[in-house]
């Protein structure tokens, strides 16, 4: 699997290794494997299985809306700040270089809800954290993190697991 991920030097901006995931998106057998995996992994958990699976815009949705097909559970948008009509929720927060918000449908998930959010790749945390705090802010419960690649060497889940040390993260593919 590790083969069909592209590293592209310098993209989107100098210094950047960016993770281009277009062949493994290209391949039903990797497609299916991935979303296999995760339905074992989450079906198979103690606590059972998440009230619903959050995709991050945009390249959480792929496998976020697969996973919650194949787990028959609601897929819920988190989206760039207006992509989604009103009323929303949102959340600020600080990027690399720069700052960018985070929308959900206001009703998206009901209170007390258990919130699995998903997303391609965990870099810095920033943007899974956002997507936390957008969750407790509409009273429901970062349930677990799931991402297709971490890039480890910049320990985005030692900081999502010091914010949210009860939730559950799984990584398919660890890059030291
Ligand atoms: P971060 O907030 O630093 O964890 O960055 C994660 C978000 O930025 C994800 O939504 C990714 O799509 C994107 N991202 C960050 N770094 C990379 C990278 N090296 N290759 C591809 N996408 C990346």
């Amino acid at each position: 699997m590790e083969g069909e991920i592209r590293d592209v030097h310098d993209y989107p901006q100098a210094g950047v290794v960016f993770k281009d995931l277009g062949r493994l998106w290209s391949s039903p057998e990797l497609n299916k494997r991935i979303v296999r995996e995760a339905c074992v992994r989450y079906q198979s958990n103690p606590s059972g299985l998440p009230d619903c699976i959050v995709g991050i815009e945009s390249r959480g949705f792929i496998y976020a809306m697969a996973m919650a097909i194949a787990l028959n559970v609601p897929f819920i948008p988190f989206r760039k700040k207006g992509k989604l009509p009103p009323p929303t929720r949102s959340v600020d927060y600080s990027l690399e270089y720069g700052q960018a918000s985070m929308e959900c449908a206001l009703e998206a998930f009901p209170a007390g809800s258990k919130v699995l959010i998903h997303d391609d790749v965990l870099a810095t945390g920033g943007t899974a954290g956002a997507a936390a705090q957008l969750v407790r802010k509409l009273d429901a419960e970062v349930w677990g993190f799931s991402f297709l690649l971490e890039l480890e060497f910049l320990k985005g889940a030692i900081k999502l697991e010091r914010e949210e040390p009860h939730a559950m993260l799984h990584t398919y593919l660890i890059i030291e």
